[in-house]
């Protein structure tokens, strides 16, 4: 609330004022000051609603962004884990390949002494 000068009588008049105090002349220029008023009182809400938009798109796109990281850090961990699991059940089955290698080895050899054996038999028969 300013003050303003009456036109008539020149005395200090609130600008919120229809009428003045001292003379009762009408005071018009209050109108176009609570037109400004309205006016700046918009422009305010305005900014402060572009603030609050703006403060609320960062927080969304902070947290937007927290969660991304979150998930690939998840995901980053779960696939380490998958590798690890893998690289364990590929070392178990190397393991187990060299056993049945070995194994296969022993009865392969088996069977050729079985043979060997078999077929001295066969001739010593004759
Ligand atoms: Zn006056």
């Amino acid at each position: 609330m300013a003050l303003i000068k009456c036109l008539e009588c020149g005395k200090d008049v609130s600008s919120k004022a229809h009428f003045c105090p001292s003379c009762g002349n009408p005071i018009k220029i209050n109108r176009a000051e609570e037109r400004e008023d309205a006016s700046a009182l918009i422009a305010e809400k305005a900014v402060d609603a572009s603030v609050l938009l703006a403060e609320k798109t960062v927080d969304a796109s902070t947290l937007l962004a927290e969660k991304t990281q979150e998930s690939a850090e998840l995901l980053a961990e779960t696939t380490k884990e998958a590798a690890v699991e893998l690289s364990k059940s590929k070392e178990i089955s190397v393991k187990w390949m060299r056993w049945m290698t070995i194994v296969l080895v022993v009865v392969g050899f088996i069977q050729i002494v079985i043979a060997t054996v078999a077929l001295f038999i066969s001739l010593q028969l004759r």
